[in-house]
């Protein structure tokens, strides 16, 4: 099959959270499935075209825009650790400066960038001669090229027979710009109320994209359902249950060569489930850097870490009403590692100061970091409010760190409560959003620390999940077909 992807992240080459991972491990395994797969982002300014190894293909890509037309280059490189080729766009003018959306209000120019980005794949197909059976989008900022298949290109005999997929990796972020200029941008004429391009009077790309793709997906089969029926739809439920027998939850799976301890090369120690010694000498180690004395590292307490964008949506604040409490008790260790609103980087450097030898703190983005803190933790905290799939307890998993995860979206598909009675389970799950439920998830999670065989067990059961991206790239094979169907 002829798989075109877009995406506005790619990992290694431009990452703000899953979505980067997703595109990247999927492209990946479509193509060890045999498929033909197109991969196309926009070749942003702090991309290391020299580490990469990126080229310039000489291409001049002509793009529709409004009445008239706009040109860009096109560059590409292979994805690390596949025969996967990536293209980029470059444009001086939408691409080539710091950063992906402009954080944290985002770019002033986030529409006219991404409607360029989405009319740009077709052209790109056509100068590469690709004839896609499926064009795959992500998220607001490719949702355009839903439309953009059905009305302008359903037509031209390359497209004839293209299949759209829409992929919601999270819908709190619809993409919502002013409607007049855009819609102009897009050729697509007049907006008016009730169209489906318009929502509360602004022109709203992740509508389109629903409306117009052949078959939505998105991250989880939980989110798939929360997002139709309850305030996880953002104000868009009434769309999604529109196109309800077309939406699919599929979960992400994980790029095992990035994320495996027996091959990580980013760790001081590799291990595996035959040799978890390694694991306790990752974590004596990342205590030693942080200057905790070898007297301090023989108390064993366990160690919690977070990894996460710090925003609402990823629980801080309950972390914020709790964690302190267990650090003044001296019954377990923190770090955490990431970058975010201004008030949670405050708050965890509040806690570093006060806690210099059992809470550890890294502000900013830092992938090395990510793998080591994933290694040297025996819990990982995902407390979060929603989460459309989630990818880093998955990691855990893989890290024998058990996952301490709220009950909403991809973490309700993925993470089970150990059981000690059946002695099944491979982490510790609260339901309500409260600090009263994290405080007795965090109890509970010492207690299972502390008692033989169960934690041995639950780390066994940790490290025996699949959660591969193989899985995940078949499932996609049969979303794929249900969609050509539909042309
Ligand atoms: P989301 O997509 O909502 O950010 P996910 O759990 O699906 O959440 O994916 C987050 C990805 O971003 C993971 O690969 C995680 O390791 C990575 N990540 C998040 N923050 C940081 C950070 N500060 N440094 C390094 N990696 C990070």
């Amino acid at each position: 099959m002829n798989i075109l992807l877009c995406s506005a992240e790619v990992t290694p080459f431009a990452k703000a959270g899953g979505l980067a991972d997703m595109a990247a491990s999927l492209s990946k395994d479509l193509a060890k499935l045999g498929h033909n797969v197109l991969l196309i982002m926009p070749k942003y300014g702090n991309i290391d075209t020299k580490a990469f190894s990126l080229e310039n293909t000489g291409h001049t890509i002509a793009v529709p825009m409004g009445t008239w037309t706009e040109y860009c280059g096109l560059w590409r490189a292979t994805l690390p650790g596949s025969k996967v080729t990536v293209y980029f766009i470059q444009s001086a003018e939408y691409f080539d400066r710091e950063g992906i959306y402009g954080n944290p209000e985002g770019f002033h120019d986030n529409d006219r960038r991404y409607i360029f980005f989405s009319r740009a794949v077709f052209e790109i197909a056509k100068i590469l001669d690709f004839t896609p059976d499926v064009i795959h989008a992500h998220d607001y900022h490719t949702a355009l090229t839903m439309p953009f298949l059905k009305i302008h290109y359903k037509n031209d005999p390359r497209f004839f027979k293209t299949a759209g997929v829409y992929t919601i990796h999270n819908m709190a972020f619809h993409g919502m710009f002013e409607p007049r200029q855009n819609m102009f941008l897009c050729g697509f004429g007049e907006i008016y109320q009730g169209s489906w391009f318009e929502y509360q009077g602004a022109m709203n790309f992740m509508k389109a994209g629903i409306m117009f793709a052949d078959k939505i997906t998105t991250v989880s089969p939980t989110y798939a359902q929360e997002i139709r029926f309850t305030s996880a739809g953002e104000g868009l439920q009434s769309e999604l249950n529109q196109r309800g027998s077309d939406v699919i939850g599929v979960l992400n799976g994980v790029d095992y060569s990035e994320w495996n301890p027996e091959k990580d090369k980013l760790l001081p120690i590799a291990y595996s489930k035959n040799f978890l010694g390694g694991k306790k000498e990752n974590k004596r180690r990342y205590l030693a850097e942080h200057g905790v004395h070898e007297a301090e590292i023989m108390n064993d307490i366990p160690m919690m870490g977070i990894v996460a964008r710090l925003t609402d949506q990823k629980g801080i604040d309950l972390l914020e009403k709790t964690i302190e409490g267990f650090l003044q008790n001296g019954q377990l260790r923190f770090t955490m590692l990431g970058t975010g609103a201004k008030q949670y980087e405050s708050y965890f450097q509040y806690l570093a100061a006060k806690f210099s030898t059992r809470a550890f703190v890294h502000i900013g983005y830092n992938n090395t970091i990510s793998h080591r803190l994933m290694a040297a933790c025996d819990f990982l905290l995902v407390p979060s409010r929603f989460e459309p799939c989630g990818l880093t307890q998955l990691y855990a998993l893989k890290y024998g760190t058990i996952p301490i995860v709220r009950h909403t979206g991809g973490l309700a598909d993925t993470i089970k409560e150990y059981d000690p009675s059946t002695g099944k389970g491979n982490g510790i799950v609260f339901h309500q959003y409260s600090s009263e439920d994290f405080a007795g998830a965090l109890r509970r999670a010492i207690i299972l620390y502390n008692t033989e065989p169960h934690w041995s067990r639950v780390i066994q059961n940790a490290l025996a999940c699949d959660f591969s991206a193989k899985k995940c790239a078949e499932r996609y094979i049969e979303v794929y077909n249900w969609a050509k169907e539909k042309v």
